[in-house]
């Protein structure tokens, strides 16, 4: 079973129809990429597997359970912003800590869970600073630290890297693929750039106007791709 089922799921703000019925699966531990250009519904895809969109028609699933009617903090998901929407009044620590103790977790295993991110992320130098004393590349890791901290089951990521210069842009994204192997957490993961989708996906779904076009492997859409939309947006350089 998917751990992720997305299942003819259609959105619509008010008249105005943004996703026809699309269907993606989602395998244990799988790096799914969705891709397509601007204003094609993957934000609100994203946000509908989050819990930040209501569901027009489908559904959602994570693990055994259809999440349609779920609050996001009922979800066992954490989600990374473009704008990283760190608190800029909390330190590295205190913003990687705080959607635990909202949840009331025990203190101890919130400072645990916090070193273990910083560790991983190459932030425990910078625990006691600001955000505004960060590079965009330690902002960016705080924002993945503040989902790792959670353990969740899926994360989300949406269009991660499109604050960050050209080469930084390159650098953060072995980085996310190398924090992938290692936590082997399920994602979904949005962009408009095909050159990041064919080097971090296990899967791409390739989107135009709300309906999904193709889904394979990086190399299948490559190699065969479905129609002259798919060939032109996977072989065209970024
Ligand atoms: P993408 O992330 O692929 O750029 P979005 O999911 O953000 O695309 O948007 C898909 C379409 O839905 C766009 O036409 C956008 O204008 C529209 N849309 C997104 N959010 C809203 C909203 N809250 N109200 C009305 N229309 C919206
Ligand atoms: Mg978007």
């Amino acid at each position: 079973m998917a751990q992720v089922a997305i299942s003819n799921v259609a959105k619509a703000f008010g008249p105005v129809k943004v996703l026809h019925e699309v269907s993606v699966d989602i395998a244990d531990g799988q790096f799914v990429v969705l891709v397509g250009p601007s204003g094609c519904g993957k934000s609100t895809l994203l946000r509908m597997v989050a819990g930040l969109e209501s569901v027009s028609g489908g559904t959602i699933a994570i693990g055994e359970r259809v999440v349609n009617n779920l609050p996001p903090a009922k979800r066992d998901i954490a989600m990374v912003f473009q704008n990283y929407a760190l608190y800029p009044h909390k330190t590295v620590e205190q913003n990687m800590a705080f959607a635990l103790k909202l949840r009331k977790t025990d203190p101890a295993v919130v400072a645990e869970r916090v070193k273990r991110a910083a560790d991983i992320l190459d932030l425990a130098p910078y625990l006691k600073r600001y955000p505004r004393q960060l590079s965009g590349g330690q902002r960016q890791r705080v924002a993945m630290g503040r989902a790792i901290v959670r353990n969740p089951q899926v994360f989300l990521f949406d269009e991660p890297l499109s604050n960050l210069d050209a080469k930084l842009r390159v650098q953060m994204r072995t980085e996310i693929k190398e924090l992938h192997q290692r936590l082997k957490t399920t994602t979904i993961y949005v962009t408009h750039d095909q050159i990041e989708a064919m080097t971090m996906a296990d899967k791409i779904v390739v989107m135009r106007d709300g309906r999904i076009e193709q889904i394979g492997a990086p190399l299948e859409l490559f190699d065969r791709p479905a129609n002259l939309f798919v060939a032109g947006f996977i072989g065209s350089p970024s």
